[in-house]
């Protein structure tokens, strides 16, 4: 009947959202950015706008799990998550990669302008004094390091994703709490 068409595709619908979604932070998952990386890139080619993208990674994040346990460290990972959202709108989309790993994706901005707007979110982070509800003792500093890396001065997505993982690498290899924007692969075809 129509009615069960209709459940039927509530159903549907529901489950294609669950299945793009990452239950813990909210965000949407590394499926779902891979399919919004390729529908980006493809409009930012025929735009000729640019694009940028960054690999995010909690610092010493399993020491938190270690000293507060793994109930806190999720409460950690989501506060993380929600502050990374907080910059997210139609032209910047944030995802969870998998892990303590996060993903931001920035059209229309330059490589400076993604890095200003991100070190600021790293910033305001690593600035609070986070404490455990649950036991009144301090987390310590939270923070997050990063690597960046304008998408269009590499071959292709696949390739920016691994050069921003390969700065992110330099990043926590410099002290971690910090930016490293990417070498470029090839002169960028959007300047
Ligand atoms: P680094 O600064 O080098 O990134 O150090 P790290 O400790 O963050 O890196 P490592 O990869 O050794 O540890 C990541 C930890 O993240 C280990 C894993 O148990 C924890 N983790 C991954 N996913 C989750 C999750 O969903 N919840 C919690 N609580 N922990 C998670
Ligand atoms: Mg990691
Ligand atoms: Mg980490």
């Amino acid at each position: 009947s129509e009615r069960e068409t209709k459940t039927l595709q509530r159903r549907l619908d529901e489950a294609r959202r669950n299945a793009e979604m990452d239950h813990l932070t909210g965000l949407p998952n590394r499926r779902s950015f891979e399919a919004t990386l390729t529908q980006q890139y493809d409009e930012a080619r025929q735009a000729k706008d640019t694009l940028c993208v960054a690999f995010c990674d909690i610092d010493k994040f399993k020491l938190i799990n270690d000293t507060h346990g793994h109930e806190a460290g999720d409460r950690v990972l989501k506060l993380v998550a929600k502050c990374l959202a907080e910059i997210s709108d139609e032209r910047c989309h944030v995802a969870r990669h998998g892990g303590e790993e996060f993903v931001v994706l920035f059209r229309g901005k330059s490589l400076d302008e993604a890095f200003a707007r991100l070190d600021d979110t790293r910033d305001a982070l690593a600035s609070r004094k986070l404490v455990n509800r649950a036991t009144d003792t301090p987390f310590g500093r939270v923070s997050f390091s990063a690597g960046l890396a304008d998408v269009m001065a590499h071959r292709d997505p696949r390739s920016a994703l691994k050069a921003a993982d390969n700065a992110l690498y330099m990043a926590k290899e410099q002290g971690r709490n910090r930016i490293v924007k990417a070498v470029m692969e090839v002169e960028s075809k959007a300047a």
